[in-house]
């Protein structure tokens, strides 16, 4: 059995440096916002070309703090795609501003600028871009207009450690870049946890009070914040995956690029384009028979994932805001996209084998 994930199988490379950075950490007797989580901040913040990252719980609050830090008003419009997590929409929704939802284009399956555009409206303030699967939006476009408009930009990065565009990468086009570390990630922990990273001081220095309940000085509250900090186990885990992040994230390309150089034109595969390095957090293929093909794939011992099976607008819990709204190309996505396994823990072989029975399909 080849399964879509294998997180034991994954983190294995890494248990001596793990059992010996817990019997360390558990020595310190400092187990919050300790050295551990100031020395991984730093760490990613030079890893990311970026000049600050602040230590979070996880990638839903990295969004959210985001959006906080500038204090629309309520019922400001956030513009975003309308195929990708929930979270991302969930983090607008948490500061009561208004998703105004707008269609990836068919091929990059990112976030559309023409689209972007013309949804922009006077009560417009910002434009939350999600990087999918691991490859950049078109930057060029996206940064376009947000200096026309004078929008505020955040990057949901959770899916794109290391992806760039004309060799910049993902989480230092905007004001904050939000980056998830949930264990299936690019770069996973052990548990929660997740990061911002921006290059203004004053942004950087509001957001580590948010995170620790407004406060900088204890017991001195500036802002009403809330509980978010990084986990310091959680810090001490990541510093040793971060020292593995671009093998992690070469491991996935090459793999990536056995499926593209070999998987027969029956399915639509992921577009390659010299100005983006993509990371493949995920390896979509589309096809009009996704599900026969998922049953097919799992009577040959291959787990898949679909990302995602049913699209926000279309979700029970966003039906008073959303329902009524249509986003074919994005339900066209959410119908055909299929995910195959490209994880750290696969290997050449394991590809391999996935792509002579896909090909026999
Ligand atoms: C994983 C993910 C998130 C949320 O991250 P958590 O750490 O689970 O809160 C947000 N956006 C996207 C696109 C994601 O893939």
């Amino acid at each position: 059995m080849i399964p879509y994930e294998n997180l034991f199988e994954l983190n294995k490379p890494f248990n001596e440096a793990f059992k010996q950075r817990f019997s360390d950490f558990l020595n310190s007797g400092w187990y919050i916002l300790g050295k551990y989580t100031d020395d991984f901040e730093q760490q990613f913040a030079q890893w990311n070309q970026s000049a600050y990252c602040i230590g979070v719980a996880n990638g839903l609050d990295a969004l959210t703090l985001s959006l906080k830090t500038f204090d629309f008003e309520p019922g400001s419009e956030v513009i975003v795609p309308s195929n990708t997590y929930i979270a991302t929409i969930l983090s607008i929704t948490n500061n009561n501003l208004v998703p105004v939802l707008v269609e990836p284009d068919i091929h990059t399956y990112n976030i559309e600028p023409a689209e972007v555009e013309k949804a922009i409206t006077p009560r417009t303030k910002a434009i939350m871009i999600v990087h999918l699967y691991g490859k950049c939006c078109n930057m060029d476009a996206i940064m376009a207009i947000k200096e026309k408009y004078n929008l505020v930009l955040i990057e949901d990065c959770a899916q794109a450690h290391g992806a760039m565009h004309k060799g910049k990468k993902a989480g230092t086009f905007g004001e904050f870049g939000a980056f998830s570390f949930y264990p299936t990630k690019n770069l996973g922990a052990l548990g929660d946890a997740g990061a911002i990273t921006t290059d203004n001081i004053e942004y950087a220095d509001k957001m580590r009070k948010l995170r620790n309940y407004g406060s900088e000085k204890k017991y001195y509250n500036e802002y009403m914040g809330v509980n978010s900090r990084l986990d310091e186990l959680q810090a001490a885990f990541l510093q040793i995956k971060l020292e593995a992040l671009d093998s992690i994230n070469a491991h996935k390309q090459k793999l990536a690029g056995m499926y593209l150089d070999q998987l027969k034109s029956d399915f639509i595969l992921p577009v390659v384009d010299a100005d983006y390095t993509d990371v493949y957090h995920i390896f979509n293929i589309r096809h009009p028979r996704r599900d026969e093909l998922k049953a097919y794939l799992l009577e040959q011992g291959i787990g898949t994932e679909i990302h995602y099976p049913v699209p926000p607008h279309q979700q029970k819990a966003l039906s008073h805001l959303l329902a009524g709204q249509h986003f074919p190309i994005s339900e066209a996505i959410h119908q055909t996209t299929l995910s195959l396994p490209c994880s750290y823990c696969h290997t050449e072989k394991d590809a391999q084998f996935v792509i002579d029975n896909l090909n026999a399909f």
